[in-house]
């Protein structure tokens, strides 16, 4: 779907992108990661022509970026950022339906799209449509942002930080509903995050940056399990997965009943940490659970252990702000 081969993009002196290769297939969640000017962001406007590369070649849906308008690219691709950008004269609603507005699209289509979206993000249409972007807390404005990159169905989406500078509970719901929508959607998306948490969370497929190219490339599990280096270990390490936090559950907490799994089993008594070292040494996502009398009880799944549960519920964090 997008695909980088050797890309550059030099600033001044400065390499931001630096033989950068990738590539992204249809529905994948890729989650880009790295230290501050690793150049996560400007791969990402690459990818939409905000930015032009230097040399390389960056092809999507099998043809030359460049052979796109960049408008037309955009369409397709849907764009959520950090500060938001709302327009703060406009209403909710205007502001989600400003691609389709900018398409053309018939009014009644474009207010039953809003109005969907709205939906789709936990915002009730009736009480935030007319509202202005200043009658919104932070995570409802942030909303308001991914469902105006959504609005006009683009095959991508790119997000860069797009839940940064939220309080973790908002945060929370936030990258819930995401992910809710990606396996909805099955959208492509490409996500920027410093957060190893966030990313540990959302990405099945993570890409660790450093000096504008690719460190290691792969699932979570094979970044915490077989880091490449020592920069890869270092920077997972500072997850917040850590293992006093895990020691203090027990896989009943995390347990799916009922569910198979392959493997060798842990018991629904034995704290996460336990688990986690049985994730690693079996090299595998999920593993059976079984109750103190040994009987099938269900399965623990890694993502599972990844998730940053705080200590309010996920149904209580997605009533935020409201
Ligand atoms: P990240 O998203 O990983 O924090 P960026 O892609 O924003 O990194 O930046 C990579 C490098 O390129 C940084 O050194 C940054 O200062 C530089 N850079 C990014 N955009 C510009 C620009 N428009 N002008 C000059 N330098 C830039």
């Amino acid at each position: 779907m997008i695909q980088l081969l050797k890309v550059t993009k030099t600033y001044g002196q400065r390499q931001a992108v630096a033989g950068l290769s990738l590539d992204i297939g249809p529905g994948e969640f890729v989650v880009l990661i790295g230290p501050s000017g690793s150049g996560k962001s400007t791969t990402l406007r690459l990818i939409n022509r905000l930015v032009e590369f230097d040399t390389g070649s960056l092809r999507f849906a099998g043809q030359d970026i460049r052979s796109f308008a960049p408008e037309a690219l955009r369409r397709r691709m849907g764009y959520a950022i950090q500060s938001v950008g709302l327009f703060p004269h406009w209403t909710v609603e205007k502001n989600i339906a400003t691609v389709p507005r900018l398409l053309g699209w018939p009014a009644a289509r474009t207010a039953a799209r809003v109005h969907e979206l709205l939906e789709l993000l936990q915002l009730d249409p009736a009480q935030f449509a007319r509202r202005y972007p200043h009658e919104l807390s932070g995570g409802q404005q942030q909303r308001v942002g991914v469902a105006r990159a959504l609005a006009a169905d683009p095959e991508v989406l790119l997000m860069d930080e797009p839940f940064g500078a939220l309080d973790p509970v908002t945060r929370l719901a936030l990258q819930q509903e995401l992910k809710r929508i990606h396996t909805l959607s099955g959208k492509t998306i490409v996500l920027v995050t410093h957060d190893i948490d966030e990313a540990l969370y959302l990405g099945g497929r993570i890409v660790l940056f450093r000096e504008g190219r690719v460190v290691q490339d792969g699932s979570p599990l094979a970044l915490l399990t077989r880091p490449a280096d020592g920069f890869v270990s270092d920077f997972l390490g500072r997850s917040e997965l850590g293992l006093k936090r895990l020691g203090l559950g027990t896989v009943a907490d995390r347990l799916r009943p009922g569910e198979p799994a392959g493997g060798d089993p842990v018991r629904s008594d034995a704290n996460l940490r336990e688990a986690l070292s049985a994730f690693f040494v079996q090299g595998r996502e999920s593993l059976p659970v079984v109750d103190a009398q040994g009987r099938p009880a269900g399965a623990l799944h890694l993502v599972d252990l990844l998730a940053a549960h705080p200590a309010s519920p996920p149904a209580a964090a997605a009533g935020e702000g409201a």
